[in-house]
């Protein structure tokens, strides 16, 4: 896939950075190029435009994270059936436009697609955690601020991050996509310790409000390739939109990954309802007027957002776990932020809690 850009900063101590001269080697030559002393600045929306955020996504960002690397999923807490996740920032937006998208408003003031030209540092943090807790098994995944794949065709950091953890016994990479960016794994050996993820959504969604993203089908290839070459491969029915043909839809969605994607290879499916603070509905719904997606019936829910009626969505969750069971009983199914009581009514059990559920998905299942 190729995402344009306007424009690449580079903060000046990165200048002769291994990332730097990969990316400016792979750049088209028609982008132009600046070196500044801090690329915070860049970051910064350009009010000039009429859709700064979109703006900013075309405005590559190459500088050093100021922040820790390495934190605790956002989406965890005990009000949440939660997995144990660990967030590693490696980038922050992304070039692809989703309309339900949570970065429109949490990086609204910072909208410039950063890429941390320091990431070394990044593993010095996983190393120090790994030495605090040897005896533990951690899931690490990329793709919480930005897409995990999708300028790996600019930056080859999938490289260093599969050398890393092919050498690890007790954490295991996440990458999140909606892309087919997959060549350079390809190329690498994972030695069991990566995992690549997909976002699916039914082809009516993709079209709807998935800008730029791969087709769905083109993402269950690049499962099926990547299954083939030694990678674990997971998949994130989440958000779920509970629109008028949902439940056909998803169903013959997963009717075609089962078809396209050998089920015994699959780590685990997550599944997870279409959620929205106040700010980022009105964001949405301001950036993309015409998206039927973004107009369901919604309640506020306790923890201030958004979400379809419960009824409808217990549903929804309901019909895509029976439709998993029957077709790969295998496979591990979770519920990502929603409460224990529902995870109870669609599993029949109360989530694990959140290390448990780490260690259960980064041993794979
Ligand atoms: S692919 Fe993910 S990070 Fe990128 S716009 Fe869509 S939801 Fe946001």
């Amino acid at each position: 896939m190729r995402f344009d850009l306007d424009r690449v900063f580079i903060e000046n101590e990165f200048r002769d950075a291994p990332i730097s001269r990969r990316v400016l080697n792979a750049l088209d030559s028609r982008v132009a190029v600046q070196y500044v002393a801090d690329g915070r600045e860049a970051a910064k929306p350009d009010r000039r435009q009429a859709d700064p955020f979109a703006a900013g996504k075309r405005r590559l960002i190459l500088m050093r994270r100021r922040a820790p690397f390495l934190m605790a999923c956002p989406a965890g807490s005990a009000q949440f059936a939660c997995c144990g996740y660990l967030v590693l920032t490696l980038a922050s937006n992304c070039p692809m436009d989703c309309s339900y998208c949570f970065l429109q408003e949490y990086v609204a003031d910072n909208p410039g697609f950063q890429i941390y030209a320091n990431y070394a540092d990044a593993l010095d943090e996983i190393d120090a955690l790994i030495r605090k807790a040897p005896g533990r098994h951690f899931r690490v995944g990329t793709g919480e601020l930005a897409d995990s794949l999708a300028f790996d065709r600019l930056t080859g950091l999938s490289l260093d991050l599969v050398d890393y953890f092919s050498r690890q016994r007790n954490a295991v990479l996440e990458l999140k996509t909606k892309t087919d960016e997959i060549d350079n794994l390809l190329t690498a050996d994972p030695k069991g310790q990566v995992l690549v993820s997909w976002t699916l959504s039914p082809p009516a969604v993709f079209a709807s409000s998935e800008h730029r993203s791969a087709p769905p089908a083109a993402r269950m290839e690049a499962a099926r390739r990547l299954a083939d070459a030694g990678y674990g491969v997971a998949f994130h029915l989440d958000p779920m939109i509970a629109y008028p043909e949902a439940e056909r839809d998803y169903a013959e969605l997963l009717d075609r990954l089962f078809a396209t994607v050998n089920a015994s290879k699959i780590r685990f499916i997550s599944v997870g309802g279409l959620r929205m603070t106040p700010g980022l509905r009105r964001a949405a719904r301001r950036r993309f007027p015409a998206d039927p997606m973004l107009t369901g019936e919604e309640v506020l829910s306790p923890d201030g957002r958004y979400r379809t009626f419960t009824a409808l969505r217990g549903r929804l969750f309901d019909s895509v776990s029976k439709r998993i069971r029957s077709q790969a009983p295998g496979v591990a199914v979770y519920l990502c932020m929603e409460s224990a009581a529902m995870s109870e009514r669609i599993f029949g059990t109360r989530p694990p809690d959140p290390a448990k559920m780490g260690e259960i998905l980064a041993r794979g299942g």
